[in-house]
């Protein structure tokens, strides 16, 4: 890494002495259709314009996927008033409670599936699809299933009532995982949903529209369109729709934000991040390393709480890159259907396009770029984990989410040093702070300005943990009781 390494600090054995067998996960089982439409309305329908999904891994297009215009998203906003003021609105809790539950146990029936195709579609590790995203997805609707009758405990004393019509917008980084994470508060609180995959990975939506339709949930209380950017504004600038809750780039929140300026639409938005993992010199610095890795190759780094901001002390940062750097040499690069591989496919060429022109800008402001050597297959979307040392707070690279397995280190000396530079950012999503002093570790916590902060770990959710931003990294809480907040008026 171009840095003085103390020889003296000993190797850690990460099984990089090990070959892996090949350990395919078989997708043979998995049946994906020719065509992909909409759910609206309880129905499956067919649009003109299509667009096709790519798997990232191969470059081949899996399918073709229906683009709804603004006739379609009128159509679903339709069926979802008319499933709100019908029906969904004057169900008990308890009988809601019921749906959601019977859908959190239907992914769980299907999980393996669902795991096999998001990996496909998006380019995740099987390992993380079946061990993180489609489990955390059953319990978010699980979770939420039983807020559903309990909504008076939720605000004690107040009246609550649900909005009408959700207008959702999810990313294609945990395509399941957000869809349940704006599906379930929505449903559990009385709303009924309009929602809009990411373009690049359609698929685990609709399967999920497979469930809802067999769990016999009313038609039109969730509806899913597919589609591109114009799509998802086509849900956000229709009149009849009450609420937004969108989770994608800080470029798209602004504009979201000023075209429902003037409106009553109430509005979350949960965007980007530049998380800091903040590691003191009385840390257990082999725990650390993982947590730096798990951090920033997590999914690609395609996190919006990624940790791609390493600040290490000084004194210890000779010891944290000499085993960083020996940790990522057994990193496995490459096919994502592997239960070996820890990180898969870029998401898309977009994607990997813009990876590669922000390390490119890594490198001409002069920070130091450190690769591995993995070894990464010919074909496919894929990028080597790489670390950026020599970086200062102003490079673009310590600023600029780069959403890819790319991770900027930064060194600092005192604790107020740490908290000024991890706060020197448009962003506050998330941080992580390692040490053995619990009372550095609550102080440093405690003056970032953050809406997670973990504390001796990295990348750990649970549906009953709200989750969001300060700054540009959004507003509005997902997870927990906070999360049903933003679907109720609260009187
Ligand atoms: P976007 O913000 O463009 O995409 C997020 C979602 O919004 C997608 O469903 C997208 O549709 C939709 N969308 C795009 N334009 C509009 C619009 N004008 N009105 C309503 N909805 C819209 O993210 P990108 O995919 O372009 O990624 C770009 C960068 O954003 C990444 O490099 C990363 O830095 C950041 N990002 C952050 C995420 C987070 O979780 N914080 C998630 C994803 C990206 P479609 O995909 O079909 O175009």
């Amino acid at each position: 890494m171009g840095k003085k390494t103390d020889t003296s600090v000993r190797d850690l054995l990460f099984g990089d002495t090990w070959e892996y067998a090949p350990a395919p996960q078989s997708s043979d089982f998995v049946d994906i259709d020719d065509y992909y439409g909409h759910f609206i309305g309880g129905e499956f329908v067919e649009s003109e314009a299509s667009f096709q999904t790519i798997n990232p891994a191969t470059e081949e297009p899996i399918t073709e996927v229906g683009e709804a215009d603004e006739e379609m998203v009128d159509r679903a906003v339709r069926a979802a008033r008319s499933a709100y003021d019908n029906h969904w609105s004057k169900l008990d809790g308890k009988e809601r409670a019921k749906y959601i539950y019977r859908i959190a146990r239907m992914i769980k029936e299907k999980a393996r599936d669902l795991a096999v195709v998001e990996s496909i579609d998006g380019g995740k590790p099987i390992r993380e699809s079946r061990d993180i995203d489609i489990p955390l997805a059953s319990a978010h609707f699980f979770y939420y299933a039983g807020w559903a009758d309990k909504l008076d405990y939720a605000f004690p004393g107040a009246d609550v009532q649900s909005l009408g019509v959700a207008g959702q917008i999810i990313p294609w980084n945990f395509p399941l995982l957000m869809a349940a994470w704006k599906i379930a508060p929505a449903l559990a609180t009385g709303n009924t949903v309009v929602i809009k995959p990411a373009e690049t990975t359609p698929l685990t939506a609709m399967m999920l529209a497979e469930i809802i339709d067999e769990a016999g949930l009313p038609p039109g209380v969730v509806n899913i369109v597919n589609g591109a950017g114009a799509t998802g504004a086509a849900i956000v600038e229709h009149d009849d729709v009450d609420k937004i809750a969108f989770t994608g780039s800080t470029a798209v929140g602004k504009h979201i934000q000023r075209s429902v300026a003037g409106t009553d639409k109430k509005l979350t938005l949960e965007l980007g991040g530049k998380g800091a993992n903040i590691i003191f010199d009385d840390a257990s610095i082999d725990q650390a390393v993982e947590g730096i890795v798990d951090g920033i190759f997590f999914n690609q780094g395609h996190v919006c709480c990624a940790g791609s901001r390493l600040l290490v002390q000084e004194n210890i940062e000779d010891e944290v890159l000499k085993k960083l750097e020996h940790r990522m040499s057994s990193l496995v690069v490459g096919d994502p259907l592997d239960k070996n591989t820890d990180v898969g496919a870029i998401n898309s060429r977009e994607q990997l396009e813009r990876i590669k022109e922000l390390v490119g800008a890594g490198e001409a402001e002069g920070a130091e770029k450190f690769q591995p050597g993995c070894s990464i297959p010919e074909t496919g979307y894929f990028f080597e984990p790489t670390v950026f040392t020599d970086v200062t707070q102003s490079h673009q690279i310590a600023q600029e989410e780069i959403f890819g397995p790319v991770l900027s280190v930064l060194t600092f000396r005192t604790p107020d040093e740490a908290i000024e530079k991890a706060n020197n950012t448009a962003y506050g999503l998330a941080c992580g702070v390692w040490s053995d002093k619990g009372s550095k570790l609550f102080r440093v916590a405690g003056a970032l300005k953050s809406g997670v902060v973990w504390g001796n770990t990295y990348n750990q959710f649970d549906p009953g943990s709200p989750f969001g931003g300060y700054k540009e990294s959004g507003f509005g809480r997902e997870g927990g009781a906070h999360g049903l907040l933003p679907y109720l008026e609260v009187r």
